[in-house]
């Protein structure tokens, strides 16, 4: 080593000492002051390299629950979720992707949870339209069909399940989106916890945003990122079946995912951050494993 070269090594080390010594610092601030999720700034967020699988809940010819007007509910989970995917895409989610399955249950449900994970979605949401169990149905007649009816249980519900690879994850997106579902005047039915639910009473794991635990959804269960199930609404409920068809109600719904999903987006951004800031710092990292000294 020649002297210049041998000072040039020197104020490289002791710029990358200096420069470690930085990095710990911001580790302990960041620490210190901020759990995991708290409050990311928005800006951290890439929507551009954030990809939203939407999943349209049932198929054409096995179409899910039947509303009070006598409509499937694929229809109503086909509308909304392409009005979701337009926000997302004008927000700069430009890789959301809607999934259309023709397969049906059970093998359908394998075969989403293996396109999310094909395609490496950052973020799966299943969405869905809810009904009640058969024997809560009453019957009425409308445009002379006699159709069924529930009026008791109207609102959103969240579901997640904790056998899915990142069960904390989903937690925490079920709370964004249901902090934004309620920021846009809308609330959580809580009839899921009901002993008249019998074998479909679920546990409510976040009281405050509407999220339920359902560890046996495939689709939450299968996917390998950050998963959620929404039902965004009753379509047994007379009213509330009414209003989940206009383009208004479809459009706050949206605006909660643009909300929801932009602040998660920024809480990733930042876990992914402090983690290789904590592994820059840690002493497995040590200057001399970085300059090649044996
Ligand atoms: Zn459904």
């Amino acid at each position: 080593m020649t002297p210049r070269s041998a000072a040039s090594f020197f104020v490289f080390l002791i710029l990358s000492v200096a420069l470690l010594a930085a990095f710990a610092a911001g580790v302990r601030t960041a620490s210190s002051e901020e759990p995991a999720l708290a409050q990311p700034s928005v800006a951290a967020c890439r929507p551009t390299d954030f990809r939203v699988v939407l999943d349209v809940g049932h198929t054409a010819d096995v179409p899910g629950a039947i509303s009070a007007h006598g409509i499937p509910e694929y229809v109503f989970n086909m509308r909304l979720a392409a009005d979701v995917k337009d926000a997302l895409v004008k927000a700069g989610f430009d890789k959301t992707v809607l999934l259309v399955t023709d397969q049906a249950p059970p093998l359908g449900l394998f075969e989403r949870a293996w396109s999310a994970n094909k395609l490496n979605a950052d973020l799966f949401v299943s969405i869905h339209h809810d009904s009640v169990p058969d024997y809560l149905l009453q019957s009425w007649e409308y445009a002379g069909h006699q159709e069924h009816y529930n009026d008791d249980f109207p609102g959103y519900a969240i579901f997640i399940s904790n056998e899915n690879a990142e069960r904390a994850a989903s937690l925490a997106f079920g709370h964004l989106l249901g902090k934004a579902l309620q920021a846009q005047g809308l609330a959580y039915t809580p009839h899921y916890t009901l002993p008249l639910m019998r074998h479909r009473r679920r546990q409510l794991i976040d009281a405050d945003a509407g999220v339920y635990r359902y560890d046996a959804l495939v689709v939450l269960q299968r996917t390998r990122m950050p998963a959620v199930l929404l039902e965004a609404g009753s379509i047994v409920n007379r009213t509330e079946e009414l209003d989940m068809a206009t383009p208004e109600r479809r459009g706050r719904i949206s605006t909660a995912f643009v909300s929801a999903v932009t602040e998660f987006c920024a809480s990733r951004a930042l876990a992914r951050r402090n983690h290789r800031m904590r592994r820059l710092a840690s002493p497995d990292f040590a200057p001399r494993h970085r300059l090649g000294i044996r």
